[in-house]
């Protein structure tokens, strides 16, 4: 056996064996539109990941992480993804403040920070946008004072998922007003449980509440909490986005396979295979996802690519538009069930699935967005007018 299968063998044997008893009932459950399923079991979950060294598994061994290769990551998405494993509420920490740390944090915060995010105790989210500051994120108005050993937060963020439950908030804000808008901003590291900070829930078209408005009235956060030098915040920031809208996107590829699979068994079990347009849709949904496989494949592993700064763009750009039609396939294969919904708004997973779906080409950098970093990095474009 090479090393890859005997890694799939164990990944694959852990789920089976860890998936069970208690944890049994969170099969299939959390993510998109289904946030609020089991939050405390999930949270449990984490735990029991980060005890048996299943999160950071590419970060550095130096750090705590346990230096795999990308193959091996990829193989652990596959195998999570197939045992329908829970979706993770530790992904933010993990998947983006980590991998900045990582990039941008010094030895003292990555041995502050890392810890807790690797043995799954420590939830974060991620406060960038703002109601005025969204694709155009250097409008941040958040503002940050240093007084003394304290940063001083005062203003409004808003779409922070899962900031109901995060334990820590890296947020951009303004720390010097008075310089460009680009220069002027930092990354801060905020502990959400103060009373400075005040979370209200916003309900989503799934019902759920996913993401929330946070606001900030003289919340403090150390001195030492700042990610790169003051005024460093907006490369800290785009360091993250880079990691945002490509490497972490790989473990949610592999959960489309799935989605595709109930979407077809639908098809085969109400005869909506039967119909030439649908079926025309369902093999080019299936050609889809064998693209986003091989061009992830072909990509991540690459440190340095053809054309430098885009590969993530053109990723989300594969991804979110291609998630968005299974969405409408989904009700569309459904037929007049999914017009009707169950009491109290309960809602099936292809009703959720078209819903949400509708924000995969916002989140993490909107399409147009995407397009106008591959006009002006990739193809040297005219910049967009500002
Ligand atoms: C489900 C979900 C979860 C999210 N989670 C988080 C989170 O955890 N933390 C966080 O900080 N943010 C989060 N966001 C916010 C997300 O990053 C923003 O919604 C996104 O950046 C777009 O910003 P906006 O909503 O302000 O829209 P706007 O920037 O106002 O854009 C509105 C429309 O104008 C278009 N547009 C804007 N500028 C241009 C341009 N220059 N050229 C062409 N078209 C343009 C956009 O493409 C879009 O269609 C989340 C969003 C969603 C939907």
């Amino acid at each position: 056996m090479s090393d890859e299968d005997t890694f799939r063998a164990e990944v694959r044997g852990w789920l089976a064996e860890n998936l069970a008893g208690d944890f049994a009932p969170l099969v299939g459950s959390g993510g998109p539109g289904r946030e609020h399923e089991f939050v405390r079991e999930r949270m449990a979950w984490e735990r029991r990941l980060g005890a048996d060294g299943w999160i950071g598994l590419g970060w550095p061994e130096a750090d705590g992480g346990r230096g795999l290769s990308w193959r091996h990551q990829v193989i652990f998405h596959e195998e999570y993804a197939t045992a329908g494993a829970p979706a993770r509420v530790g992904h933010i920490g993990e998947q983006l403040l980590g991998p900045t740390l990582l990039m941008f944090g010094t030895a003292e915060q990555r041995a502050k920070f890392l810890p807790g995010i690797l043995a799954g105790t420590q939830l974060w989210c991620q406060g960038y946008s703002e109601p005025g500051a969204g694709s155009d994120l250097a409008a941040v108005s958040t503002r940050a004072r240093l007084d003394g050993d304290q940063w001083h937060l005062d203003g409004q963020k808003v779409w922070t998922s899962l900031a109901q439950f995060a334990d820590w908030c890296f947020v951009l804000a303004r720390t010097d007003p008075a310089a460009e808008r680009h220069r002027g901003l930092s990354c801060l590291l905020v502990p959400m449980r103060q009373p400075g900070i005040e979370v209200r829930p916003i309900v989503q078209l799934t019902g759920t509440s996913e993401f929330n408005e946070v606001f900030f009235d003289d919340a403090r956060a150390a001195a030492t909490d700042i990610v790169g030098a003051p005024g460093d915040g907006w490369r800290v920031a785009m360091g993250t986005l880079g990691v945002e809208r490509g490497v972490s996107t790989f473990g949610q590829q592999m959960s489309f396979q799935r989605e595709f699979e109930a979407v077809l068994a639908t098809a085969r079990a109400n005869g909506a295979i039967d119909d030439p347009h649908l079926s025309a849709r369902l093999i080019d949904a299936w050609v889809g996802l064998q693209v986003m496989r091989y061009t992830a494949m072909a990509t991540l592993g690459r440190s340095v690519s053809d054309v430098p700064g885009t590969e993530p763009n053109i990723n989300k750009l594969l991804w979110a538009p291609w998630h968005q039609r299974l969405g409408e396939l989904a009700v569309d294969v459904a037929g007049a069930a999914a017009t009707v919904t169950g009491p109290g708004y309960e809602l099936d997973n292809a009703q959720r699935l078209f819903l949400f779906s509708r924000a995969d080409t916002i989140y993490g950098g909107s399409n147009e967005i995407q397009r106008n970093v591959i006009a002006e990095r990739g193809l040297g474009l005219p910049r967009d007018p500002r």
